[in-house]
Parts: C-alpha cells; structure tokens; sequence
C-alpha cells in the first residue's frame, strides 16, 4: 500500500497503556510535539487485569512517578474506591498502598487528560512500520496507510504485539478483551534488529455480583485512615467499596487435576513465558500441590457495574471446567460468568538491547516501555513510559539524559535490573529486588526524585519549594528531638509501661525515647511541651528518621560505595575481546550489554569479581 503523507511530530508514542500515556504526557509536557496511536480509543488507560493500582513495591513506583510528575498517582487518587496499607504491620520499607480502581473512571480520566494536552493528539490507527534510515528513526506507518514523521518513536505496546488469546481448546489472535492484536509490526521490529520474545500472562473470570452469597466470605474492608498515591492530592479520599476473601478446597483441585490434559499451559498450547509472581490457579495446584486451599480476592471492577474480579483464579482452562470449578468454592456456588477467564501471548523485546535511558542501542530515536520491554504491571509499564519520555524529550533539546540508577529508587532498580540482567519471564517489582528498600521508602519518593523531576522540567518551582520546606521541617525537628531532654516521672513510665518498655530513672532524650520498639512521636506529645505542630507527613519522616537512624546511615554508607563503583565509567568502544585475562563468558557478555560503569559490569551475570578485577587494571594501564 502506497503510504500517503499525514503529519510530522517530534515524539510518535505507539501504544496508550500505562507506559505509552506517561510517555506521551511527558513529552507533550516538555514541549514536544507528540502523537500519541492506540489501536482502540476505547483501550486508553485499560485495566485488563486485576481493577487496582499499586501492592508490594507497586506503590513505591506510584509514588516515585508522581514526585518526578508523572500522572498515574493522580488518576489512581481520582478513581480509586477501595484503600488498603499492605504490611502495615511490618517496617517501613515495605509498607505499600494499594487501591481498588474503578475501571472505566480510569480510563476515562485518562483519556480526557491526554485529549486536553497541548501538544499531544491522540489517534487511533495501528502502526505497522517504524521507518528507519541510517541507523536513526524517522517516522511511523499506519495499517491505513497514512506515514507520519517522527524524530522519536516510543513503542508501548504492551500485550498486543502479535498476541494471540487462548482459552482451553479455543487459541486466535486477539488483544485484551476483545481488541484487535498488533500485526505486522512485530515483523519490522525483527527486521530492524530487535530480539523478540514470547511472553505470557493470564487473567480470571468476571462474575455478577447479584449471582455471590457473600455470607460465605470474609469482609476485606478499606483502611479506616487513607494515604493518598499522589504527593499532591489535596482531597479527602474515602472507601466506597468493599473485597471479600473465599478459597478454592479439595473439590476446586480435584477438577483442575482431572482437566490439566485439557489445559494449554499443559498440553503445549502455550509456549510463552508467564509470571512467576503471578502463576495460573492450575500452576498453583501443580506447583503448590500439598496446600489444601488457595486465597481468593472478590474485588469489584467499578461503582457503575456488577462486574467483579476473582483475583487469585487467572487461568486457561476450558469454560466448562472454569464454570465447574467456580460453583465449588464457598460463595460462588452459583457465579454468573461475565467474562471467562483466558491467557495472552505475545512478542516483548530483549530488554539488554536497551540503555537505561529506554532508548534501544540499535537505532537511535527508538525507544522502548512497560511490557514490551519485558515487565509486567500497570506500574512497572508506567514508570518506564514516563523515563522514556522525558529521555527521548531531553535528547531532541540537546540536554543531558535522566539517568535514575539503582541507589536513587526503585524505578532505577527496575531499569538497571532489565538492561543489565535482562529477564526471562515477565518481570515484576518487589521490595526484595532493592538492596536499599529503608532508604527508598514510599513515604520519602518525594525527597529523592522531586528535585530531579524539576531539572527536566515536569514539576514546578513551586511544588520543588514545597518539599524542600516539608524536609527543612522534618531535620529541624528531629534534631530537636536530639537535643530535647524529659525528666523520668510516673506520668512518663506509665507510657513506657504500656509500651512494654522499660521506665527510666533519671531524664531521658525525646529522641532516645523514640528509639525504643513501640513509642510512637505521638506517646511522647504529652511530655514535650516545646513541641512544634507539624503536619501527619512530616512527622511520620520524623518518626522513621529517628527510629531507624543507624540502619539508614549504614544504607547510606552503601551507596556510597555503590556510587564510588558507578563513578568509574567504561568507555563505550572497549574492545572486550582483546582484553587479555577476560574469561570467554565475560568477554561475551560484555561485549553484548556494553555497561557504561565498572558497577553495572559488576552485576552483569556471567562477569566474575575476578573479570572486574582485570577490568580495573586494564584501565588503569589505558590511563
Ligand atoms: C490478560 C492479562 C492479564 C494480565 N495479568 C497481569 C498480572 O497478573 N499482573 C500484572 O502485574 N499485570 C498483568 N497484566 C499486565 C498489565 O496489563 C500490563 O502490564 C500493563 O497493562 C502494561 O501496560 P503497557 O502500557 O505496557 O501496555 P498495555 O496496557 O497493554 O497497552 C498497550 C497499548 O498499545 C496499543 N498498541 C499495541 N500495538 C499497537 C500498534 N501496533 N499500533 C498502535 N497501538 C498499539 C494498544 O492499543 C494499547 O493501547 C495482564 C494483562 C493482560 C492483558
């Protein structure tokens, strides 16, 4: 088909999921022109899996996005309906908000933020084609027809890419509920060069509420007081919805075992890569087979809708076993299934072809986010989106790119981790994949990235102001906790007894007796009568800044190490196979990964202490 000229931009965004609208917004926001392709308008900002932002280490990228600017925090503030603090009973580090959203107020508020962009149209066309000529991008193609030139090209496009559905004996190809797959840009994509792979995630049956008996389940109630995702939500937030807690047993088992010779994940239907993290209900009764029941989350997908999300029963099983197996489980013996349960297939890029920037090293101007780059998770797609964006922005102004390594957040754990490990399955955030997870808390996402979301220009001088008065407040008054001394009395040990905590004789500091298990800044108001009144977010910092003083010195002291090792730059030209003393593995993959740093060569797998041994001294005889 003869292509016929359509328009130029200077950021073409293919794909409007949760890394293509963070992309999009801000490369619009920093004054590129940006067109923004979806192959549905009524795919914007889907949730094609479980109706919630955020979770174990989710929430700290929500946080981590908002304070560099991005968007997602305040859609999830604006549609969420349902609050919980997970591992409120553990420390900080991984305390994780997540929250219910109602589907189609997402994704409405999505789209209309992105039709009111300057800068920024949004169309619905499938590109098929990303022109390339010497080695740099120049445009797209449509399946229309239509050509658009482009100095950079952002491919999103999470799931679709040559997706096929499968859903028992039934296999064809498809996007997300129902959409139309991405064909033939896989094939110009390989052509290109890009190593593609096939990956696999699945989802569960959609019920109707009015079939539950929710007498045969645990209320999961909303958290009686809610921490907003975004820094700047100044609205009061409030549960308007409920979960419910069932469990598979013995019966729900049995007729998953006696139908796995009808399940593709068994039967070789499926030959993509699926989430550990997220494993199929009949993984699970393989994988898990002496538990005697499995936890399932009766989540509603939305305030205008019956539709409710079984979390917990994603499979690929035939409908009539999923029917079955739903009417065993205590609650649902009756379910009216809405939508079945099905797996998705689909192409996703090698993500070491990737610099941390997101841009690939094959062909400049093209960049790569979310689960095309081989994660899984709205949040995860999101902050890649918003890195890849503001990255392809800052290189068409000729300015420096934002590089977020691993000791400044979990967004740069989760780059460095992909273009420097690479993965081979859908890779997810958890708190474990951060070696600094008490220094890179939610509650401090503001502290370590707002001021960086201001240099590229996406956050304001105001808001910047903002929080350098909120950490002036917060140092002020932990160091006057230091300073302040109580004189030990019955009122004082009485506290302490509460606490189970020893009572003291003589005086005490405010700030010692902080340190102690249990006594919050709240126990010691009534002894400190030169108290200052401070907002709830400065004097939790206080709180876990005090508590936790000599483990956040002894983090900060790691990365200072950390940083020492990043500070020794790798040329890129090294020629690593004339480096006498490289073993064979670490000449090879070195030379594949090329790392910018003696620090990412160190977490190249492969590459031994031994080989960044000899790294350090060929170096030092080159300089
Ligand atoms: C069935 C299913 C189950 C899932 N289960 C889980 C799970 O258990 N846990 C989890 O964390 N995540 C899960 N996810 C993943 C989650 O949905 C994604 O991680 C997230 O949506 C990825 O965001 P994204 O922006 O990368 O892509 P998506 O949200 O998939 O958006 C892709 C966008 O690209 C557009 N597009 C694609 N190709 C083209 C083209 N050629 N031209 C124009 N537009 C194009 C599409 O129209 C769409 O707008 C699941 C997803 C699905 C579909």
């Amino acid at each position: 088909m003869n292509a016929y000229h359509a328009g130029s931009c200077d950021v073409a965004v293919i794909g409007a999921g949760h890394a293509g609208i963070e992309a999009a917004l801000a490369a619009a926001r920093l004054g590129q022109k940006t067109i923004l392709f979806t192959i549905n308008l009524d795919s914007v900002g889907n949730l094609p899996c479980n109706p919630a932002i955020g979770g174990t280490g989710k929430g700290h990228l929500v946080r981590e996005l908002d304070a560099l600017g991005g968007q997602m925090g305040l859609a999830a503030d604006a549609c969420c309906i349902q609050y919980r603090m997970l591992n409120r009973g553990k420390g900080p580090a991984v305390h994780s908000l997540r929250a219910q959203a109602d589907r189609r107020a997402y994704q409405n508020y999505m789209k209309h933020i992105l039709e009111q962009t300057p800068n920024l149209e949004l169309k619905q066309a499938m590109i098929t084609d990303v022109s390339v000529e010497n080695g740099r991008v120049t445009g797209v193609d449509t399946m229309l027809g239509a050509h658009y030139d482009s100095k950079a090209v952002i491919i999103a496009t999470g799931t679709y890419l040559d997706s096929t559905v499968i859903t028992g004996e039934s296999v064809y190809s498809s996007g997300p509920d129902g959409m139309h797959a991405s064909v033939g840009l896989a094939e110009n994509l390989r052509k290109l060069g890009l190593p593609l792979r096939r990956f696999k995630t699945g989802t569960p049956p959609r019920i109707n509420r009015r079939s539950v008996d929710f007498s045969k389940m645990e209320l999961q109630p909303g958290d009686a007081h809610i921490e907003p995702f975004s820094f700047r939500t100044d609205h009061v937030l409030e549960n308007r919805a409920v979960c419910y807690l069932t469990y598979t047993n013995e019966r729900t088992h049995e007729i998953i075992r006696e139908n796995l010779d009808r399940s593709p994940m068994y039967d070789g239907t499926i030959s993509g890569v699926g989430p550990r993290y997220c494993p199929s209900i009949e993984t699970k009764i393989v994988r898990f087979a002496e538990k005697n029941r499995h936890q399932l989350f009766i989540e509603p997908c939305g305030l205008d809708t019956e539709e409710l999300y079984i979390q917990g029963l994603s499979s690929s099983l035939p409908e009539d076993v999923q029917i079955r197996m739903m009417q065993t489980i205590p609650g649902l013996e009756h379910a009216e299934m809405m939508r079945p349960a099905y797996a998705i297939e689909y192409e996703c890029v090698d993500p070491t072809v990737l610099l941390p920037t997101m841009e690939t090293k094959l062909v400049a101007g093209l960049y790569g986010a979310g689960q095309f780059n081989g994660t899984s998770g709205y949040e995860e797609a999101a902050v890649q989106g918003l890195v890849a964006g503001i990255n392809a922005s800052l290189k068409l102004q000729g300015r420096d790119p934002m590089i977020l390594t691993r000791d400044t957040s979990y967004i740069g754990t989760l780059i460095d981790d992909l273009v420097t490990k690479g993965t081979e399955e859908p890779y997810r955030i958890m708190t474990s994949r951060s070696e600094y997870r008490l220094l890179h808390r939610q509650d401090n996402a503001d502290e370590r990235l707002t001021r960086i979301g201001f240099e590229v220009g996406l956050v304001s001088e105001e808001r910047l102001r903002q929080v350098e008065e909120k950490y002036e407040a917060v140092r002020r008054e932990c160091s006057r906790l230091e300073r302040s001394g109580v004189p030990g009395n019955d009122r004082l040990n009485a506290m302490l007894e509460r606490r189970e905590s020893t009572p003291v004789t003589s005086s005490a500091r405010l700030a010692d007796l902080l340190r102690r298990p249990k006594v919050t800044y709240d126990d010691l108001a009534p002894f400190d009568e030169s108290r200052p009144s401070l907002p709830a977010d400065v004097t939790q910092e206080v709180e876990i800044q005090v508590k936790y003083a000599g483990y956040l010195a002894r983090q900060e002291k790691q990365v200072q190490e950390f940083k020492q090792a990043e500070s020794k730059r790798l040329p890129e030209d090294l020629a690593y196979d004339s480096i006498a003393g490289l073993r064979l593995e670490a000449r090879q993959k070195l030379g594949k990964i090329r790392p910018l740093s003696i620090g990412q060569a160190s977490r190249i797998s492969g590459v031994s202490p031994a080989d960044i041994a000899v790294l350090l001294i060929y170096l030092e005889q080159r300089r």
